[in-house]
């Protein structure tokens, strides 16, 4: 892809970093919302177990020592740790110590056992404990702050079970290490479980936006090209794929073409008006430069030559407020928007004006519609419209001096036709005729004052207005055109029926 101009401080960040960084980004917080609920519930699960071991410990160790002084008050350290660590009762066959599952809990390496006398003084420990002794009636677990982090403290008192008196109290400390490693390991794996997880997914991203993106290289590319060059014959590849991106390679294409006609249609419309003023303009320069040499003092020239070059002047300036009408048609769906006018009304009064302009014609119209109908068009254009179709059939009607005008009605649209029996244009000329200044014949056209611009100008006028004109004509017996025009809905009144 070629260098971005942008604006300056912007500096240009690709969709692709962008798409990856946001995958990236939106992976890891839902990684870290699994990730934090399964650690949450599994370490609690954990600590419930270790709770459980130590509560396990507890009874084990309680009720060994009960049974062991049931009818004792008081003991001393070396019996504590005698009846801890006696053999084995001779049933026990196999005679190991680890079957014992009180000195399986004194081995546990996460538990600490001490047991105090009546007083409060330590007779037996395991190791080393981090809480002190409370006094407790009963038995209670708590969580306590140890050393380093939290840990489980049993309490419970001891008593014979003969005389229910109080022999001292046992203290076990669970310090949770195996609970932290635990939890220590599933952080670790889920730290470098979400780098990698990141790492794959804004990989992902970047490569999967790559694929999906890579049509807008050609776009772009399209776009530059035919910002450098605006002729230049360059479009949009074929995409092969039916989304969003190859649509917009579609309307890309659409645009140019578009863009392209109108550039080509401008330099075809300066050249054609340059033509169009270059046959007036040599015709005038060629009578002044006549009379520049002969006529000052030659009154019969000099009157012919000023007669000419006023006819060409006026034949200009009607020229150019063509082209100006003709320019100001193309605006019309969007200047005169809302515009309406009574259909029946204008077609009668341009029929009168005839009528009464031109006695030498026979007009005749032929009116079908029983209401009066609206037309979403602009008073002034649908009057110009009718002008320019009766001034033709005027202008090419040479023995047959009739011109009909007839006015009807379809489902949603009127029908205005003007015939004339004069002339008439052959089926190759006809297809042309709405082009700008095109004339059948030329000069003939010129000598009755036409420029070429009148049946485009209508053209325009009537496709604006969203309405249709045709030409149905025979070289030699005449021509009809008709001009399709929407009808204006009308809200239906109330209590009024047709
Ligand atoms: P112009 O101003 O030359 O009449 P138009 O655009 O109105 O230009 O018409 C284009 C050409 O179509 C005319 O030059 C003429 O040759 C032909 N034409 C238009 N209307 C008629 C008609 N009613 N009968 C015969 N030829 C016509």
């Amino acid at each position: 892809m070629g260098k971005r101009p942008m604006k300056k401080g912007n500096r240009f960040v690709s969709l692709r970093v962008k798409w990856a960084f946001g995958t990236a980004i939106g992976s890891m917080i839902i990684f870290l919302v699994l990730a934090l609920t399964l650690v949450s519930a599994f370490t609690t699960d954990l600590l419930r177990q270790e709770r459980h071991s130590l509560q396990t410990s507890m009874t084990t160790v309680a009720r060994h020592i009960d049974d062991s002084f049931q009818n004792e008050s008081q003991f001393t350290s070396r019996q504590v740790g005698q009846s801890l660590y006696e053999k084995p009762d001779s049933h026990d066959k196999d005679g190991s110590y680890y079957h014992h599952s009180m000195v399986q809990s004194l081995a546990n390496s996460n538990l600490t056992i001490k047991v105090y006398d009546r007083q409060g003084r330590p007779v037996f420990a395991t190791g080393k404990t981090q809480a002190g002794l409370k006094r407790q009636s009963g038995r209670s677990i708590q969580q306590t702050r140890g050393k380093f982090h939290k840990i489980y403290v049993g309490y419970q008192r001891l008593r014979s079970k003969q005389t229910g008196q109080t022999l001292g109290y046992l203290q076990v400390e669970n310090h949770l290490t195996s609970y932290y490693q635990h939890v220590q390991r599933i952080h670790l794996v889920c730290g470098l479980l979400m780098i990698l997880v990141i790492i794959v997914t804004g990989l992902m991203g970047y490569f999967l936006s790559y694929i999906l993106l890579r049509p807008l290289n050609d776009i772009h590319d399209t776009v530059v090209a035919v910002r450098n060059d605006p002729v230049k014959n360059i479009r949009v590849p074929e995409m092969h794929r039916h989304d969003e991106l190859s649509e917009l390679g579609q309307m890309v294409n659409e645009m140019l073409d578009q863009m392209q006609r109108y550039i080509e249609q401008q330099g075809q419309f300066v050249s054609d008006v340059s033509h169009e003023l270059r046959t007036p303009i040599t015709i005038i320069q060629g009578h002044v430069e006549m009379l520049d040499r002969w006529g000052k003092k030659d009154p019969k020239l000099l009157d012919s030559s000023i007669k000419a070059v006023l006819q060409e002047t006026s034949r200009m300036n009607s020229l150019v407020q063509e082209m100006l009408d003709l320019s100001r048609a193309e605006e019309v769906e969007v200047q005169f928007k809302g515009s309406e006018c009574v259909v029946n009304d204008v077609v009668t009064h341009v029929y009168n004006d005839y009528k009464m302009v031109h006695p030498d014609f026979m007009f005749m119209l032929d009116n079908d519609l029983k209401n009066k109908i609206k037309v979403p068009v602009y008073h002034d254009h649908l009057e110009q419209i009718l002008i320019i179709l009766c001034d033709n059939a005027v202008k090419y009607s040479t023995k047959r001096k009739e011109i009909h005008i007839t006015l009807s009605r379809n489902l949603n649209s009127v029908e205005i036709g003007v015939q004339d029996f004069g002339e008439g244009i052959g089926p190759e000329d006809a297809k042309r005729v709405f082009d700008r200044f095109y004339r059948v014949d030329k000069a003939r056209s010129r000598k009755k004052g036409g420029n070429g611009l009148g049946l485009a100008i209508a053209k325009r006028l009537v496709e604006g207005y969203h309405g249709t004109i045709s030409l149905e004509s025979s070289l030699g017996y005449g021509s009809l055109f008709r001009v399709t025009l929407p009808i204006v809905d009308e809200p239906k009144k109330k209590g009024k029926q047709n």
